[in-house]
């Protein structure tokens, strides 16, 4: 069969990619590599790169430049019978990666390359990453303690779906009929009309409120009615637990503590004093002591202003006939009072500066002054999945191309929402092959309509910037080798630094003069609407960052503090850190940790810390531009040279020195987000 995702072409062939290419495509390659790398592990004692490294890399490229556009199509233009075929696809994908991964004759291949060949850093680099993560899969443990090891990721693949299920069932098995409309008081029109839409769906009169996000959090908001509001806070957390109104139902109580025993057992099997070490073996902090220091003191310096943010908060409820102590419920309500009456900005105010055509330009813009490369359409040179799809190129500025990228930029039928930057091709230069980095940058804007351009709010105007951080992090790479080229191989707790580092540019006078100009008058941003926005920015800052410290210090002591002669301690530490850090204390009934997915469910376990992290990267980054100036181009090129170019090729804190010439402090967090007055702390 003549199959698209197996031909050779340096940008797949989307309009010719059909359902029924998809399996054999991938069964195809799969099949190459087993034989390629049996071939290869018959006989490792005389192991070199590039007679054994490079191959399986550049073998594992092709299955990646095939499946790339299968999930890209799966997620941006869906069909059941694409869907079935990328869905059988996913455990073969899988079982193969473990495959690999427990490959002991691989492991010891690419031990003796790694010892033995001259290799420069970026191999160096690719390999020690790849023998850190067989090691950490057990691939080198003698066979007992392998055979527990295994049965251990069985036990913990169960419970962390388990978890997820207590988890939804406990979501979906609650809902608040309402039926006189006097009590949803308070809540914004597109609030009572999901709820009108929950009740039709359950046959039921008037209105339904129900703990999903979008139903929950207007409630949480908007509704006047304290008791409402106590009611759902109090449903809400309370799922899958031992308390609230399905007290002891899907309760995901024992599941956590034998989650924990299971982590920290596998940690022992592998020589770790515990989970949390294990957890930052990859990752860009160094140690359980620096994540601890970093948290505690970044707590203690928020801690005071976090308790004044509360007392205004406080205050102006009283002012305007709120309760005397504010409870839990009442936060998010007073707060959102609070806001709109200091801040009162709408999206609507915004959106007419911000026409998606001029925000790209402009953004494009201050990617050619800070890193000095060129961004042009290329529309036409490439075959695309829509005739929305815009293409571009990057050139550097003695015009070498170096990379290239799809925008896919407005929501349509069968389009995955959000926003996001994936991989469609890797830099790859080796011997037989020249290939440089394409990327795929989706968003899901609203099409222009009626003559009036796309107009955007400066929400979407900070997550294009986002994506397109992490766009440029992956397309101005200059490493050759996939593994550890672009966002490959960088820790997960450095990869949001380029984007969260770019969203900054969203802020500054200097760049919105570039592009925010009213679609129909051409009037640049007014200054008083800039510094109604700029002063919106901070908002409870400091409540918000002791909120994202208190859940980051409870997963990292779970794990770093586990003792299996106690338990898991779960409430225990819990209350020490609310006891430490929260300005209010929330009601003995809450049980945050059941419904904590990120590190129970999802990949977060003890790496909850990296989002303040990432952050903390990003605010010190930027702050050498407020020093020297917003588009101070040997800055820019400061950060292109150590950060963007280099990828996963080195150790972070390394590209992070080379770049800012000394490591990131708190002090331009704080200093940032609008948390001042504070001395360092002295512990
Ligand atoms: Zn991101």
């Amino acid at each position: 069969m003549d199959n698209p995702l197996l031909d050779d072409q340096p940008h797949p062939a989307f309009s010719r990619i059909r359902p029924e290419h998809v399996e054999p495509a991938v069964e195809t390659l799969i099949a190459e590599g087993r034989r390629l790398i049996e071939r290869l592990t018959a006989a490792t004692e005389a192991a070199t790169w590039d007679a054994f490294v490079q191959p399986i890399e550049e073998e594992d490229d092709r299955l990646a430049r095939a499946w790339s556009p299968v999930s890209h199509l799966n997620a941006v233009m869906s069909s059941d019978a694409l869907r079935a075929a990328y869905n059988a696809c996913l455990p073969k994908l899988s079982e193969y990666g473990t495959e690999v991964g427990h490959n002991e004759l691989l492991y010891r291949g690419y031990k003796q390359v790694y010892d033995t060949d001259a290799l420069d850093p970026a191999q160096r680099k690719m390999l020690s990453n790849a023998l850190r993560d067989m090691h950490l899969a057990g691939v080198d443990l003698p066979p007992a303690a392998k055979a527990r090891f295994k049965e251990i990721n069985t036990e913990l693949s169960r419970l962390g779906s388990t978890f997820e299920e207590h988890l939804l069932d406990a979501t979906n098995g609650w809902h608040k009929q309402l039926t006189d409309e006097a009590d949803l008081a308070g809540l914004p029109e597109s609030a009572r009309e999901l709820a009108r839409h929950f009740a039709t769906e359950r046959d039921l009169e008037g209105w339904v409120l129900t703990l999903d996000v979008p139903s929950y959090l207007p409630v949480m908001k908007y509704a006047h009615c304290t008791a409402l509001r106590r009611e759902l806070y109090e449903a809400y957390t309370t799922r899958a637990s031992d308390q609230g109104p399905h007290a002891g139902r899907w309760d995901n109580t024992q599941i956590i503590e034998d989650l924990l025993a299971l982590r920290h057992e596998q940690a022992t099997l592998l020589g770790f004093d515990n989970f949390a070490q294990v957890s930052l073996e990859p990752k860009m902090a160094r140690s359980t002591d620096e994540v601890m220091g970093f948290l505690e003191d970044l707590a203690h310096r928020c801690a005071p202003q976090a308790r004044r943010e509360l007392e205004a908060l406080q205050t102006f409820a009283v002012g305007n006939g709120g309760p005397d102590s504010l409870e839990a419920w009442d936060i998010p309500y007073w707060s959102e009072r609070l806001r709109q009456s200091q801040h009162a900005i709408s999206d609507e105010e915004l959106k007419p500066y911000f026409s998606l055509d001029r925000v790209l330009d402009g953004m494009f813009q201050v990617a050619e002054r800070l890193f000095g490369v060129f961004i042009t359409s290329a529309a036409g040179e490439t075959d695309t999945w829509h005739p929305d799809v815009r293409f571009y190129r990057i050139a550097d500025d003695n015009g070498e191309l170096i990379a290239q990228f799809y925008l896919d930029p407005f929501s349509r039928q069968r389009k995955r929402g959000g926003a996001w930057m994936d991989v469609c091709t890797n830099r790859l230069i080796s011997a037989c092959r020249q290939q440089l980095p394409t990327a795929y940058l989706v968003c899901n804007f609203t099409p222009p309509v009626n003559g009036q351009p796309t107009l955007l709010t400066h929400d979407d105007v900070q997550t294009l910037f986002h994506e397109f951080g992490h766009g440029l992090h992956h397309m101005l790479t200059r490493v050759d080798y996939p593994a550890v080229a672009g966002i490959n191989g960088v820790p997960w707790d450095a990869v949001e630094l380029p984007s969260q580092f770019l969203e900054n540019w969203c802020w500054e006078r200097e760049a919105l003069d570039l592009f925010a100009y009213h679609w129909e008058t051409d009037e640049p941003l007014p200054e008083s609407l800039y510094q109604r926005m700029r002063s919106a920015r901070n908002f409870q800052s400091a409540m918000q960052t002791v909120r994202q410290l208190e859940f980051a210090l409870f997963d990292f002591r779970l794990h770093l503090e586990y003792d299996p002669a106690q338990g898991s301690r779960l409430q225990q530490i819990l209350d020490e850190v609310r006891g430490q850090l929260s300005p209010i204390q929330p009601p003995a009934f809450n049980r945050f940790a059941h419904g904590f997915s990120h590190i129970f469910a999802g990949g977060y376990a003890a790496g909850y810390y990296s989002y303040k992290w990432a952050e903390l990267l990003a605010a010190d980054a930027f702050s050498l531009f407020e020093e020297r100036g917003v588009f101070d181009a040997a800055s820019g090129r400061a950060f292109r040279e150590h950060i963007l170019e280099r990828g996963g090729s080195a150790e972070p804190m390394e590209l992070y020195v080379a770049f800012r010439g000394r490591e990131p402090s708190i002090d331009t967090l704080l200093r940032q987000t609008g948390i001042i007055g504070l001395m360092p702390a002295t512990h």
